[in-house]
């Protein structure tokens, strides 16, 4: 049986055995792979690196949808910048006060052959009228529009090719002008052992774009070395605002089952190794 290696941390490779390759394309950004490899079922990779699976996505894209939507007091505009295997796109829908999502995706490319060979991952999200799909790079669109959101989740890759735009000053500042009041972001930050100044260096642009800027931590198999780091940044949401009955009773309301998920790993995710909050949180 075949191997795919990731190559994306120096020193540590990553091998996955693949069954059959799904896709290979070439698109006008990046190179995407679909496998289907013995472990994981279902995997896209975009220049050679892991970007979701389908054993391992839903934790994923729960922490990146449940923490900020029910850290805001009332989501109802919702923003995904990225995001084209349509995973946080399908979360943010399940939430039923949810109004509208725009997602800016740069390559139609990633979409196309998303809901083609992972169903498993998109569900019916782009066919969802709540859902607006613009192909276009997120970077102009927070510094273009004149749409303003609640909660925008920014679902890019690493720092590489089309995505290192999503990673610069600009684009935080741009994010906060787009933002209501109240308002919060939320982006992927790494590996925090294996990328540790990718998630070092978000948190620093954060907290010179926005008051508040809370780190908080999951485990994701395919996202390897560790705990995996996400920033979540605000004016004025601190993100553990609700008490923890009001979070259990607007999760229960909300009736979401989530495989991951729980409000009791919303109040534990920002619980912090004491390293880490040095790096990423200094008082
Ligand atoms: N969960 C993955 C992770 O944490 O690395 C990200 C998955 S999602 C597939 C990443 C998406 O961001 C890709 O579809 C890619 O095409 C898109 N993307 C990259 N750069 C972009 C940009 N500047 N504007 C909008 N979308 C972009």
């Amino acid at each position: 049986m075949p191997w795919f290696a990731e190559t994306l941390h120096r020193g540590v490779r990553q091998t996955l055995a693949v069954r059959r390759p799904i896709a290979t394309v070439t698109t006008d950004f990046q190179r995407m792979q679909i496998l289907e490899t013995e472990a994981y079922g279902r995997a896209l990779v975009l220049d050679g690196v892991v970007q979701t699976t389908e054993r391992d996505e839903h934790i994923y894209h729960e922490m990146m949808t449940h923490v900020p939507l029910f850290a805001h007091p009332a989501p109802r505009r919702v923003l995904i910048i990225g995001g084209g295997d349509g995973g946080i796109a399908r979360e943010v829908l399940r939430h039923r006060t949810v109004e509208a999502v725009t997602m800016v995706e740069i390559d139609p490319g990633v979409i196309d052959a998303c809901q083609r060979h992972l169903p498993r991952i998109c569900g019916g999200a782009f066919d969802d009228p709540r859902l607006r799909v613009i192909v276009d790079d997120g970077a102009k669109f927070v510094r273009t529009t004149a749409d303003r959101f609640d909660v925008a989740i920014v679902d890019s890759p690493d720092p590489i090719g089309p995505a290192t735009v999503l990673f610069a000053m600009d684009f935080y500042r741009n994010l906060s002008r787009v933002l209501r009041r109240p308002g919060l972001m939320v982006r992927q930050a790494g590996s925090l052992f294996l990328q540790p100044d990718e998630s070092v260096e978000a948190a620093r642009r954060l907290r010179r774009a926005f008051a508040i800027v809370a780190p908080y931590v999951a485990a994701i198999p395919t996202y390897i070395g560790g705990l995996f780091g996400f920033l979540l940044a605000s004016e004025t949401v601190q993100p553990l605002r609700a008490t923890p009955a009001a979070l259990e009773t607007r999760y229960r309301r909300a009736r979401l089952a989530c495989q991951y998920y729980t409000p009791a790993i919303h109040r534990a995710c920002f619980a912090l190794p004491a390293s880490v909050r040095a790096r990423l949180a200094p008082v």
